[in-house]
């Protein structure tokens, strides 16, 4: 059926949404029971896309990343309302029976400072193959070579694999945490402020890495970087006090928003 069918013609025509990977919807987030970071937030991920996260210091940002992987259950007081629904199972990953274990399996994260574990290089990117029980060193090796060369990696470090992680710059770590986190093939990536912690010739690696990585995983940014989001993203949401101000098109979200406080933010008026 024509869904058009009866539209006025001067209405511009809705950009239709890929296929989401995930949907926020109606999401309340609380600290230790009074704390309300998240106020009914509905937010789809659109698969195997580039979605970020704008909006000034504070404004649930981190919080809102950090439900996609249960990391506040890890925290006493904490309390969910709400749903994000997982595809293609359409599960909420928030219900009590879902097994967070199970749904940090899916959903790979990076973090703002660069956290190798202290093993090689090698042992960082095969850790989670192994903890998943692949027991063949050919197929580990295979896995982490491909996991290395994904995170532009690889050419820098195929002849020093045994090295500890330690030894690399901090942009090399990074990457290697990025590695670390796709070898076991996620199905979502969240990325929070991945390159806050490096200089401007790492952060730019790091920038064409994501971008590429689209046709691979989907991913969730938290910048707080407008020029990073215009650059790396396809979809942008800027929030606001804990609530979804505005979501849409990063192409129009930067050049022609539909709200004001969207426009004031972009435009440096306040944040
Ligand atoms: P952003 O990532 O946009 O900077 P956050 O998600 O870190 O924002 O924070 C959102 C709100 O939640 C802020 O008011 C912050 O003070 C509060 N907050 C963040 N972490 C905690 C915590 N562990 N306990 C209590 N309040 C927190």
């Amino acid at each position: 059926m024509d869904m058009s069918a009866g539209l006025p013609v001067s209405q511009p025509a809705q950009q239709a949404m890929p296929p989401l990977k995930a949907q926020a919807r109606n999401l309340d987030f609380f600290y230790g029971g009074t704390v309300q970071a998240l106020k009914g937030v509905t937010l789809p991920v659109a698969e195997k896309k580039v979605t970020a996260l704008i909006g000034p210091s504070g404004c649930g940002k981190s919080t809102f990343l950090r439900c996609f992987n249960r990391m506040h259950d890890l925290y006493d007081g904490s309390r969910y309302v709400g749903q994000i629904m997982f595809q293609p199972d359409d599960v909420n990953i928030l219900d009590r029976a879902v097994d967070p274990i199970e749904v940090r399996m899916r959903i790979g994260m990076v973090f703002q400072k660069p956290n190798p574990f202290p093993k090689s290089i090698f042992e960082n990117v095969a850790y989670g193959l192994r903890v998943r029980g692949m027991r063949s060193q050919r197929e580990v090796a295979e896995k982490v070579e491909v996991a290395l060369r994904d995170a532009f990696l690889w050419e820098e470090v195929s002849d020093r694999l045994d090295d500890m992680a330690f030894n690399l710059s901090g942009g090399q770590q990074q990457r290697l945490c990025i590695a670390r986190a796709l070898a076991t093939e996620p199905e979502l990536m969240l990325f929070d402020e991945p390159t806050s912690a490096l200089d401007p010739i790492a952060t730019a690696n790091i920038e064409e890495l994501i971008h590429g990585l689209r046709d691979k995983v989907t991913i969730l940014i938290v910048t707080h970087n407008m020029q990073q989001a215009a650059r790396v993203s396809d979809y942008t949401a800027f929030m606001y006090l804990g609530e979804l101000v505005e979501f849409g098109d990063t192409n129009i979200i930067f050049t022609n928003p539909a709200k004001k406080q969207t426009e004031d933010y972009i435009t440096g008026r306040y944040g």
